[in-house]
């Protein structure tokens, strides 16, 4: 399959630049080899979002030593790039099938942290720091592929006639501006936003903090003050609604 992936060394991480347009085998699903593969499925990208990270690996900017760590721990030559994606699943392990949650043909979108389930920040229901996590395009195969192999418990069910296909894809950075805006609001109501009434400051105006802001308005918050350099981010959030942009 077509796939953009970043083949890097320790030795040649500084000195190179972007991705390459590789043909690589597709991911299958074989649990006589991989037994962990009865709860993953394999889905095809419909369409994918480019990410700040995304960005800060083609300069080599970001994640070097957990890029370099997990290519020498499986023993790999690359990972392939890409964790924002609307994809359609074309294949269950045995044990997702059984579950009954996600068919084949399923449209879903995916939270970009691969979890195990077992360690204490885990347990704790944190799962976003999980000590043994693997991101999806960074150190695990990701979705600027033609295949892409994923567990069914990062898997996010999206509803075609409710948001756009295009619009959908980018629910990963979405739900990462809902989690900054309701700390300490696991199962309450979000009408209780701590948000209500308030002045909110949001720190950088990218695509995570435009989402934050408008967020942070429809909880409620009285007053939205953005502070971000970028003359371009400045205006968009000014656009989506935030009362005024300082420069931090
Ligand atoms: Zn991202
Ligand atoms: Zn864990």
């Amino acid at each position: 399959m077509k796939a953009l992936i970043l083949p890097v060394t320790r030795s040649n991480w500084s000195t190179t630049k972007g991705y390459e347009l590789a043909d690589v085998p597709a991911p299958t699903l074989n649990e006589t080899k991989d037994p962990a593969d009865a709860e993953r499925v394999l889905l095809e990208p419909i369409y994918s979002g480019v990410c700040g990270t995304d960005k800060g690996i083609w300069f080599r900017k970001a994640f070097r030593e957990g890029i370099l760590h997990h290519l020498e721990q499986d023993k790999r030559d690359y990972f392939v790039m890409g964790h924002e994606t609307l994809a359609r699943i074309t294949e269950l392990g045995s044990a997702v099938k059984k579950a009954g949650r996600f068919q084949v043909g399923q449209v879903v979108s995916a939270e970009s942290h691969i979890y195990c389930g077992v360690c204490e920040m885990c347990r704790a229901g944190n799962q976003h720091v999980c000590a043994n996590e693997r991101i999806i395009g960074v150190t695990w195969d990701g979705v600027f592929a033609e295949k892409v192999k994923l567990p069914a418990n990062v898997l996010w069910p999206t509803d075609l006639d409710k948001i756009r296909p295009e619009v959908a894809a980018a629910q990963e950075p979405f739900g990462n501006a809902v989690h900054v805006c309701t700390p300490n609001m696991l199962g309450s109501n979000l009408k209780d936003s701590e948000m209500r009434g308030k002045t909110v400051a949001v720190f950088g105006c990218g695509t995570i903090g435009l989402f934050a802001i408008l967020i942070a308005r429809a909880m409620g918050a009285s007053r939205i003050i953005g502070v971000e350099p970028n003359p371009k981010n400045k205006a968009k959030a000014l656009s989506v609604g935030a009362d005024k942009v300082i420069d931090p």
